[in-house]
């Protein structure tokens, strides 16, 4: 796994900051936007610091 820049859809109110993180990349790529958009952490990456 690896650590990334964060990164959220403006459809979601999550963020994502692992490249690992399935719901991450499936977001379009017009829908991703940098930041954490002042949205939590999805709960998948969450897992995946563990
Ligand atoms: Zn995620």
């Amino acid at each position: 796994m690896a650590k990334v820049k964060p990164t959220h859809s403006p459809k979601s109110d999550v963020y994502h900051d692992n490249n690992k993180c399935t719901e991450r990349n499936n977001i379009e790529t017009r829908n991703i936007k940098p930041g954490t958009g002042g949205n939590r952490k999805c709960k998948h990456c969450k897992d995946l610091d563990k």
